[in-house]
């Protein structure tokens, strides 16, 4: 959860094991992982700046003004927590089906189709 809003949710082997959420990513880098596989995954992701106010939170996607990964669509619209992989939900415009990062084509593609079908919201 980040600012009040669910970013991810899955089993607990799969959000230790394989998360797919910056924030969560960046989360678990600041527990030591005895694994160094892991580790180094962990590390790919370095948080910007400081939180923002909760009460007056970011538009768009809260994480935009942290997340490394942040785009302009990210600044206006709201990613929905849809199911990247089964059983496994994240909130973020750029996680493809196989659980990578998108580039920004295959992410507007992403957004057509969660618009078409009727996921959970965040
Ligand atoms: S939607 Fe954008 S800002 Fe939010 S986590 Fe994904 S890449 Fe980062």
């Amino acid at each position: 959860m980040y600012l009040g809003r669910i970013v991810e949710r899955a089993g607990r082997r799969a959000l230790y094991g394989s998360p797919l959420h910056p924030y969560t990513i960046a989360l678990l880098a600041a527990d030591p992982a005895k694994d160094p596989a892991k580790r180094n995954r962990r590390a790919a992701v370095r948080l910007r700046g400081d939180a923002p106010s909760p009460l007056d939170p970011p538009p768009g996607c809260r994480f935009h003004t942290r997340c490394p990964y942040a785009q302009e669509r990210c600044r206006t619209e709201v990613p929905a927590l849809r199911e990247a992989v089964p059983d496994h939900w994240v909130a973020c415009h750029f996680v493809t089906s196989d659980g990578a990062r998108a580039s920004p084509p295959q992410a507007k593609a992403i957004a057509t189709e969660t618009a078409t079908s009727s996921g959970a919201t965040a």
